[in-house]
Protein backbone atom coordinates (compact mmCIF):
# COMPACT_ATOMS: atom_id res chain seq x y z
CA UNK A 1 0.00 0.00 0.00
CA UNK A 2 1.37 3.59 -1.06
CA UNK A 3 1.77 5.21 1.76
CA UNK A 4 2.35 9.16 1.38
CA UNK A 5 5.19 10.87 2.21
CA UNK A 6 5.02 13.81 4.97
CA UNK A 7 7.73 16.27 4.72
CA UNK A 8 9.14 17.56 7.67
CA UNK A 9 10.59 21.00 7.80
CA UNK A 10 12.08 21.41 10.75
CA UNK A 11 12.37 25.51 11.88
CA UNK A 12 14.64 25.04 15.27
CA UNK A 13 17.10 27.20 14.12
CA UNK A 14 14.55 29.74 12.94
CA UNK A 15 11.36 29.98 14.93
CA UNK A 16 12.88 27.51 17.41
CA UNK A 17 15.75 30.34 17.80
CA UNK A 18 13.34 32.54 17.94
CA UNK A 19 12.16 31.56 21.70
CA UNK A 20 12.82 33.53 24.75
CA UNK A 21 16.79 31.95 26.04
CA UNK A 22 17.26 29.85 22.86
CA UNK A 23 19.25 31.85 20.74
CA UNK A 24 22.03 29.64 19.21
CA UNK A 25 25.55 31.20 17.66
CA UNK A 26 26.94 30.24 14.32
CA UNK A 27 29.24 27.08 15.63
CA UNK A 28 25.80 26.08 17.63
CA UNK A 29 23.64 26.21 14.50
CA UNK A 30 26.15 24.43 12.37
CA UNK A 31 26.39 21.60 15.23
CA UNK A 32 22.95 21.05 15.21
CA UNK A 33 21.97 21.27 11.69
CA UNK A 34 24.38 18.50 11.31
CA UNK A 35 22.10 16.61 14.11
CA UNK A 36 19.17 17.06 11.53
CA UNK A 37 20.92 16.17 8.59
CA UNK A 38 21.14 12.81 10.53
CA UNK A 39 17.78 12.80 11.72
CA UNK A 40 16.63 12.90 8.62
CA UNK A 41 14.54 16.19 8.24
CA UNK A 42 13.50 17.04 4.50
CA UNK A 43 14.05 20.50 5.08
CA UNK A 44 16.12 22.74 7.37
CA UNK A 45 15.26 26.56 8.05
CA UNK A 46 18.46 27.55 8.83
CA UNK A 47 17.38 31.15 9.25
CA UNK A 48 16.35 34.60 8.47
CA UNK A 49 19.18 36.34 6.43
CA UNK A 50 18.28 39.44 7.12
CA UNK A 51 17.40 39.77 10.39
CA UNK A 52 21.42 39.81 11.63
CA UNK A 53 24.98 38.81 10.12
CA UNK A 54 24.72 35.82 12.80
CA UNK A 55 21.25 34.60 10.85
CA UNK A 56 22.88 35.33 7.14
CA UNK A 57 26.30 33.67 8.02
CA UNK A 58 24.39 30.32 9.48
CA UNK A 59 22.51 30.32 6.80
CA UNK A 60 25.52 30.24 4.47
CA UNK A 61 27.91 27.86 6.74
CA UNK A 62 24.91 25.79 7.03
CA UNK A 63 24.17 25.77 2.67
CA UNK A 64 27.57 25.08 2.38
CA UNK A 65 27.94 21.85 4.59
CA UNK A 66 24.49 20.42 4.93
CA UNK A 67 23.89 18.30 1.05
CA UNK A 68 20.87 16.20 1.59
CA UNK A 69 18.39 18.70 3.00
CA UNK A 70 16.57 21.24 1.40
CA UNK A 71 18.19 24.34 3.10
CA UNK A 72 15.88 26.91 3.91
CA UNK A 73 16.00 30.93 4.23
CA UNK A 74 13.54 33.51 5.92
CA UNK A 75 12.39 36.59 3.89
CA UNK A 76 9.53 39.08 4.47
CA UNK A 77 7.75 40.09 1.31
CA UNK A 78 10.00 42.38 0.00
CA UNK A 79 13.12 42.96 -2.50
CA UNK A 80 15.95 43.20 0.10
CA UNK A 81 14.76 40.44 2.10
CA UNK A 82 14.41 37.89 -0.60
CA UNK A 83 17.78 39.38 -2.19
CA UNK A 84 19.55 38.83 0.99
CA UNK A 85 17.78 35.41 1.38
CA UNK A 86 18.98 34.41 -1.86
CA UNK A 87 22.42 35.30 -1.40
CA UNK A 88 22.75 33.49 1.66
CA UNK A 89 21.69 30.01 0.42
CA UNK A 90 24.32 30.51 -2.85
CA UNK A 91 26.12 27.15 -1.90
CA UNK A 92 23.11 25.25 -1.07
CA UNK A 93 22.80 22.01 -3.03
CA UNK A 94 19.00 22.48 -2.59
CA UNK A 95 17.80 26.00 -1.84
CA UNK A 96 14.40 27.07 -0.39
CA UNK A 97 13.36 31.02 -0.58
CA UNK A 98 10.43 31.21 1.78
CA UNK A 99 8.31 34.41 1.39
CA UNK A 100 5.63 35.36 4.15
CA UNK A 101 3.09 38.29 4.25
CA UNK A 102 0.79 38.75 7.26
CA UNK A 103 -2.73 38.72 5.51
CA UNK A 104 -5.66 38.76 7.81
CA UNK A 105 -7.20 42.43 8.38
CA UNK A 106 -5.58 42.96 11.64
CA UNK A 107 -2.51 42.50 10.72
CA UNK A 108 -2.69 44.22 7.59
CA UNK A 109 -4.59 47.31 9.28
CA UNK A 110 -2.13 47.66 12.74
CA UNK A 111 1.13 46.16 11.90
CA UNK A 112 1.58 46.66 7.58
CA UNK A 113 -0.92 49.28 7.44
CA UNK A 114 -1.79 48.19 3.60
CA UNK A 115 -5.16 47.37 1.97
CA UNK A 116 -6.11 43.78 1.21
CA UNK A 117 -5.60 44.72 -2.24
CA UNK A 118 -1.71 46.24 -1.71
CA UNK A 119 -1.16 42.68 0.32
CA UNK A 120 -2.37 40.57 -2.58
CA UNK A 121 -0.04 42.57 -5.17
CA UNK A 122 2.96 42.42 -2.82
CA UNK A 123 2.83 38.46 -2.41
CA UNK A 124 2.09 38.07 -6.05
CA UNK A 125 4.76 40.49 -6.72
CA UNK A 126 7.68 38.62 -4.09
CA UNK A 127 6.91 35.55 -4.81
CA UNK A 128 7.33 36.82 -8.63
CA UNK A 129 10.59 38.30 -7.64
CA UNK A 130 11.82 35.16 -5.53
CA UNK A 131 10.87 32.70 -8.29
CA UNK A 132 12.97 34.94 -10.87
CA UNK A 133 15.72 33.66 -8.28
CA UNK A 134 15.00 29.97 -7.17
CA UNK A 135 12.96 27.13 -8.52
CA UNK A 136 11.68 26.15 -5.06
CA UNK A 137 9.52 28.47 -3.52
CA UNK A 138 8.00 28.40 -0.10
CA UNK A 139 4.98 31.39 0.65
CA UNK A 140 3.70 31.44 3.97
CA UNK A 141 0.25 33.96 4.44
CA UNK A 142 0.95 34.74 8.03
CA UNK A 143 -1.71 34.59 10.83
CA UNK A 144 -3.65 32.72 7.82
CA UNK A 145 -5.74 31.56 10.81
CA UNK A 146 -7.27 34.79 11.05
CA UNK A 147 -7.72 36.13 7.94
CA UNK A 148 -10.78 35.85 6.13
CA UNK A 149 -11.21 32.57 4.17
CA UNK A 150 -12.07 34.23 1.04
CA UNK A 151 -8.92 36.29 0.87
CA UNK A 152 -6.91 33.82 1.80
CA UNK A 153 -8.10 31.87 -0.94
CA UNK A 154 -7.65 34.97 -2.93
CA UNK A 155 -3.81 34.69 -1.94
CA UNK A 156 -2.93 31.50 -1.85
CA UNK A 157 -4.29 31.44 -5.63
CA UNK A 158 -2.41 34.73 -6.89
CA UNK A 159 1.08 33.06 -5.24
CA UNK A 160 0.23 29.79 -6.74
CA UNK A 161 0.27 31.44 -10.03
CA UNK A 162 3.05 33.79 -8.89
CA UNK A 163 5.14 30.19 -8.91
CA UNK A 164 5.30 29.35 -5.13
CA UNK A 165 5.63 25.58 -5.15
CA UNK A 166 5.11 24.91 -1.11
CA UNK A 167 2.03 26.63 0.26
CA UNK A 168 2.34 27.30 4.37
CA UNK A 169 -0.92 27.91 6.20
CA UNK A 170 0.18 29.51 9.50
CA UNK A 171 -1.31 29.35 12.67
CA UNK A 172 0.71 31.70 13.52
CA UNK A 173 -1.07 33.06 16.54
CA UNK A 174 -2.22 29.10 17.88
CA UNK A 175 -5.48 29.62 17.35
CA UNK A 176 -7.11 27.22 15.68
CA UNK A 177 -9.34 24.35 16.92
CA UNK A 178 -7.79 21.20 14.60
CA UNK A 179 -11.29 20.24 13.11
CA UNK A 180 -11.06 24.30 12.36
CA UNK A 181 -7.76 24.01 11.02
CA UNK A 182 -8.47 20.74 8.83
CA UNK A 183 -11.53 22.59 7.67
CA UNK A 184 -9.39 25.25 6.49
CA UNK A 185 -6.71 23.16 4.56
CA UNK A 186 -9.90 21.19 3.17
CA UNK A 187 -11.63 24.45 1.77
CA UNK A 188 -8.30 25.66 0.16
CA UNK A 189 -8.24 22.56 -1.44
CA UNK A 190 -11.37 22.52 -2.67
CA UNK A 191 -11.76 26.56 -3.84
CA UNK A 192 -8.13 27.16 -5.13
CA UNK A 193 -7.47 26.59 -8.33
CA UNK A 194 -3.67 24.96 -8.94
CA UNK A 195 -3.57 24.10 -5.43
CA UNK A 196 -3.09 20.26 -6.31
CA UNK A 197 0.15 21.38 -8.01
CA UNK A 198 1.74 22.56 -4.73
CA UNK A 199 2.12 21.23 -1.57
CA UNK A 200 0.42 22.23 1.27
CA UNK A 201 2.05 22.70 4.22
CA UNK A 202 0.93 23.11 8.42
CA UNK A 203 2.65 25.94 10.72
CA UNK A 204 0.96 25.55 13.50
CA UNK A 205 1.98 27.57 17.43
CA UNK A 206 1.09 25.81 20.97
CA UNK A 207 -0.60 28.14 22.49
CA UNK A 208 -3.48 26.58 23.52
CA UNK A 209 -1.05 22.98 23.13
CA UNK A 210 -2.84 22.13 19.89
CA UNK A 211 -0.04 22.60 17.69
CA UNK A 212 0.63 18.93 17.17
CA UNK A 213 -3.68 17.96 16.86
CA UNK A 214 -3.87 20.84 14.72
CA UNK A 215 -0.99 19.56 12.47
CA UNK A 216 -2.14 16.68 12.02
CA UNK A 217 -5.80 17.58 11.17
CA UNK A 218 -4.40 19.36 8.66
CA UNK A 219 -2.03 16.07 7.36
CA UNK A 220 -5.97 14.39 7.00
CA UNK A 221 -7.21 17.26 4.99
CA UNK A 222 -4.05 16.99 2.78
CA UNK A 223 -1.27 18.92 3.40
CA UNK A 224 2.12 17.33 2.72
CA UNK A 225 4.37 18.97 4.70
CA UNK A 226 4.72 20.20 8.33
CA UNK A 227 6.72 22.42 10.12
CA UNK A 228 7.82 21.55 13.81
CA UNK A 229 10.56 21.82 15.57
CA UNK A 230 12.64 19.38 18.21
CA UNK A 231 11.35 19.74 21.49
CA UNK A 232 8.51 22.41 20.48
CA UNK A 233 10.46 25.45 20.62
CA UNK A 234 9.73 28.00 19.23
CA UNK A 235 8.03 31.54 19.43
CA UNK A 236 6.02 32.17 23.48
CA UNK A 237 4.27 28.67 23.61
CA UNK A 238 6.39 27.38 20.90
CA UNK A 239 5.58 25.57 17.17
CA UNK A 240 4.33 21.94 16.74
CA UNK A 241 7.12 19.27 17.80
CA UNK A 242 8.70 17.45 15.42
CA UNK A 243 9.70 14.08 17.83
CA UNK A 244 5.34 14.47 19.01
CA UNK A 245 4.72 14.17 15.05
CA UNK A 246 6.77 11.61 13.96
CA UNK A 247 6.03 9.76 16.66
CA UNK A 248 2.30 9.82 16.68
CA UNK A 249 2.70 8.88 12.98
CA UNK A 250 4.55 5.83 13.60
CA UNK A 251 2.79 4.24 16.45
CA UNK A 252 -0.31 4.86 15.02
CA UNK A 253 -0.22 4.14 11.53
CA UNK A 254 -3.48 2.41 11.49
CA UNK A 255 -4.52 5.94 11.81
CA UNK A 256 -2.47 7.97 10.42
CA UNK A 257 -1.02 6.20 7.15
CA UNK A 258 1.69 8.62 6.51
CA UNK A 259 5.86 7.69 5.99
CA UNK A 260 7.65 10.23 7.32
CA UNK A 261 11.93 10.46 6.64
CA UNK A 262 12.92 10.59 10.17
CA UNK A 263 15.46 8.67 12.00
CA UNK A 264 13.42 7.98 14.70
CA UNK A 265 16.45 6.55 17.23
CA UNK A 266 18.11 10.26 16.30
CA UNK A 267 15.19 11.85 18.29
CA UNK A 268 16.35 11.80 22.14
CA UNK A 269 20.12 12.67 20.80
CA UNK A 270 18.63 15.68 18.72
CA UNK A 271 16.80 16.97 21.78
CA UNK A 272 19.36 15.90 24.08
CA UNK A 273 21.70 18.62 21.77
CA UNK A 274 19.38 21.59 21.63
CA UNK A 275 18.70 21.10 25.41
CA UNK A 276 22.51 21.02 26.24
CA UNK A 277 23.18 24.17 23.69
CA UNK A 278 20.15 26.18 24.35
CA UNK A 279 20.78 25.44 28.28
CA UNK A 280 16.82 25.01 28.55
CA UNK A 281 15.93 21.96 29.72
CA UNK A 282 12.92 19.48 28.02
CA UNK A 283 10.27 19.72 30.24
CA UNK A 284 10.60 16.08 32.72
CA UNK A 285 6.49 15.18 31.63
CA UNK A 286 7.29 16.16 27.90
CA UNK A 287 6.12 13.80 25.04
CA UNK A 288 8.62 11.29 23.72
CA UNK A 289 12.13 13.55 25.00
CA UNK A 290 11.02 14.29 28.85
CA UNK A 291 12.89 12.86 31.24
CA UNK A 292 9.77 10.67 32.57
CA UNK A 293 8.58 9.76 29.38
CA UNK A 294 9.63 6.15 30.03
CA UNK A 295 9.84 5.98 33.47
CA UNK A 296 7.64 3.66 35.36
CA UNK A 297 7.24 4.59 38.71
CA UNK A 298 4.14 2.83 40.20
CA UNK A 299 4.85 -0.91 40.83
CA UNK A 300 2.21 -2.31 39.15
CA UNK A 301 3.39 -0.38 36.25
CA UNK A 302 6.52 -1.71 37.03
CA UNK A 303 5.84 -5.26 36.92
CA UNK A 304 3.82 -5.26 34.08
CA UNK A 305 6.21 -3.51 32.18
CA UNK A 306 9.12 -6.23 33.00
CA UNK A 307 6.64 -9.07 32.19
CA UNK A 308 5.56 -7.18 28.98
CA UNK A 309 6.36 -3.55 27.46
CA UNK A 310 3.08 -3.96 26.10
CA UNK A 311 1.44 -3.25 29.17
CA UNK A 312 2.35 0.45 29.02
CA UNK A 313 4.54 1.21 26.62
CA UNK A 314 3.40 1.79 22.85
CA UNK A 315 6.80 2.66 21.94
CA UNK A 316 10.35 1.38 23.39
CA UNK A 317 12.62 3.75 24.70
CA UNK A 318 15.16 2.30 22.21
CA UNK A 319 13.47 3.65 19.25
CA UNK A 320 13.36 6.98 20.15
CA UNK A 321 17.34 7.05 21.15
CA UNK A 322 16.15 6.93 25.05
CA UNK A 323 19.02 5.07 26.54
CA UNK A 324 18.11 2.44 29.44
CA UNK A 325 19.12 4.02 32.51
CA UNK A 326 19.51 0.72 34.08
CA UNK A 327 22.51 0.17 31.98
CA UNK A 328 26.04 1.41 33.42
CA UNK A 329 28.44 2.89 31.94
CA UNK A 330 31.93 1.40 33.64
CA UNK A 331 35.10 0.38 33.62
CA UNK A 332 34.10 -2.70 31.36
CA UNK A 333 32.18 -0.21 28.64
CA UNK A 334 34.00 -0.74 25.52
CA UNK A 335 34.34 2.27 23.44
CA UNK A 336 30.92 1.73 21.54
CA UNK A 337 28.70 1.84 24.62
CA UNK A 338 30.58 4.60 24.83
CA UNK A 339 30.10 6.05 21.64
CA UNK A 340 26.45 4.98 21.73
CA UNK A 341 26.05 7.18 25.01
CA UNK A 342 28.04 10.15 23.83
CA UNK A 343 25.99 10.50 20.85
CA UNK A 344 22.75 10.26 23.24
CA UNK A 345 23.94 13.18 25.42
CA UNK A 346 24.28 15.10 21.99
CA UNK A 347 27.60 14.27 21.33
CA UNK A 348 28.16 12.23 18.38
CA UNK A 349 31.97 11.38 17.64
CA UNK A 350 34.07 9.80 15.08
CA UNK A 351 36.11 6.85 15.55
CA UNK A 352 39.22 9.37 15.21
CA UNK A 353 37.68 11.77 17.49
CA UNK A 354 36.24 9.16 20.01
CA UNK A 355 39.72 7.56 20.87
CA UNK A 356 40.45 10.58 22.99
CA UNK A 357 37.30 10.81 24.80
CA UNK A 358 37.88 6.94 25.61
CA UNK A 359 41.39 7.28 27.03
CA UNK A 360 39.60 10.13 29.42
CA UNK A 361 36.83 8.18 30.30
CA UNK A 362 38.75 4.92 31.25
CA UNK A 363 41.25 6.84 34.24
CA UNK A 364 38.06 8.02 35.05
CA UNK A 365 35.98 5.00 35.29
CA UNK A 366 39.24 3.59 37.24
CA UNK A 367 38.59 6.43 39.96
CA UNK A 368 35.05 5.96 40.00
CA UNK A 369 33.11 3.34 39.68
CA UNK A 370 30.23 4.46 37.78
CA UNK A 371 30.32 7.10 35.39
CA UNK A 372 27.54 9.34 35.16
CA UNK A 373 26.30 11.80 32.43
CA UNK A 374 27.43 14.29 34.22
CA UNK A 375 30.66 12.65 34.37
CA UNK A 376 30.52 12.13 30.54
CA UNK A 377 29.72 15.54 29.74
CA UNK A 378 32.25 17.26 31.62
CA UNK A 379 34.44 14.83 30.54
CA UNK A 380 33.83 15.91 26.62
CA UNK A 381 33.68 19.40 27.62
CA UNK A 382 37.48 18.48 29.07
CA UNK A 383 38.30 17.15 25.98
CA UNK A 384 37.17 20.24 24.00
CA UNK A 385 38.20 22.61 26.19
CA UNK A 386 42.10 20.83 26.11
CA UNK A 387 42.46 22.41 22.59
CA UNK A 388 42.37 18.79 21.04
CA UNK A 389 39.24 20.62 19.41
CA UNK A 390 36.90 18.07 18.72
CA UNK A 391 35.16 19.28 15.32
CA UNK A 392 31.25 19.03 15.03
CA UNK A 393 30.45 15.40 14.22
CA UNK A 394 29.08 14.79 10.60
CA UNK A 395 32.22 14.89 8.27
CA UNK A 396 31.68 11.59 7.61
CA UNK A 397 29.54 8.87 9.19
CA UNK A 398 28.57 9.66 12.38
CA UNK A 399 30.42 6.86 14.54
CA UNK A 400 27.36 5.12 16.63
CA UNK A 401 26.24 3.52 13.02
CA UNK A 402 29.67 1.72 13.22
CA UNK A 403 28.79 0.98 16.69
CA UNK A 404 25.29 0.08 16.47
CA UNK A 405 26.32 -2.64 13.84
CA UNK A 406 29.03 -4.05 15.94
CA UNK A 407 26.10 -3.94 18.55
CA UNK A 408 25.68 -7.56 17.24
CA UNK A 409 21.81 -8.78 17.90
CA UNK A 410 21.72 -7.40 21.07
CA UNK A 411 21.47 -3.38 19.32
CA UNK A 412 17.35 -2.91 19.23
CA UNK A 413 16.95 0.17 17.53
CA UNK A 414 13.45 -0.96 16.85
CA UNK A 415 11.98 0.87 14.21
CA UNK A 416 9.46 -1.80 13.05
CA UNK A 417 8.53 -1.67 16.97
CA UNK A 418 4.50 -3.68 16.57
CA UNK A 419 1.52 -1.26 16.22
CA UNK A 420 -0.28 -1.43 19.26
CA UNK A 421 -3.48 -3.51 19.23
CA UNK A 422 -6.81 -1.51 19.25
CA UNK A 423 -8.01 -2.51 22.85
CA UNK A 424 -4.65 -4.11 24.33
CA UNK A 425 -2.11 -5.87 23.45
CA UNK A 426 -3.04 -9.16 22.09
CA UNK A 427 -0.91 -12.56 22.76
CA UNK A 428 -0.47 -12.80 19.25
CA UNK A 429 1.59 -9.57 19.08
CA UNK A 430 5.46 -10.40 19.18
CA UNK A 431 6.99 -9.07 21.79
CA UNK A 432 10.60 -10.05 22.60
CA UNK A 433 11.19 -8.91 26.24
CA UNK A 434 14.53 -9.21 25.60
CA UNK A 435 13.87 -6.15 23.09
CA UNK A 436 14.99 -3.82 25.97
CA UNK A 437 14.40 -5.08 29.31
CA UNK A 438 16.22 -8.48 28.66
CA UNK A 439 19.40 -9.43 31.00
CA UNK A 440 21.56 -9.78 28.03
CA UNK A 441 21.30 -6.02 26.90
CA UNK A 442 23.58 -5.68 29.32
CA UNK A 443 26.11 -6.99 26.84
CA UNK A 444 25.41 -4.09 24.49
CA UNK A 445 27.21 -2.25 27.24
CA UNK A 446 30.37 -4.04 27.27
CA UNK A 447 31.09 -4.45 23.46
ZN1 LIG B 1 5.96 30.43 13.69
Amino acid sequence: MDRPRITIFDTTLRDGEQSPGCSMNVQEKLRLAQQLDRLGVDVIEAGFPIASDGDFEAVQRISALVRRPIIAGLARACKGDIDRAWQALQGAARPRIHVFLATSDIHLKYKLRISREQCLEQARESVRHAKSLCADVEFSPEDATRTEVSFLCQVVEAVIAAGATTVNIPDTVGYSMPQEYGQLIRTLREKVAGIENVTISTHCHNDLGLAVANSLAGVQEGARQVECTINGIGERAGNASLEEIAMAMRVRRDRYPYETGIASEHIYPSSQMLAEITRVPVQPNKAITGRNAFAHEAGIHQDGVLKNPLTYEIMTPQSVGVPDSRLVLGKHSGRHALALRCEQLGHPFERRELDEVYRKFVVLADRIKKVQDIHLLELIEEVKAAGKKIPPAGAGLPFTRAASAAGGTNETHSLSFPAPVPGGASPGVPVAVGDHHGEQEDYLWGV
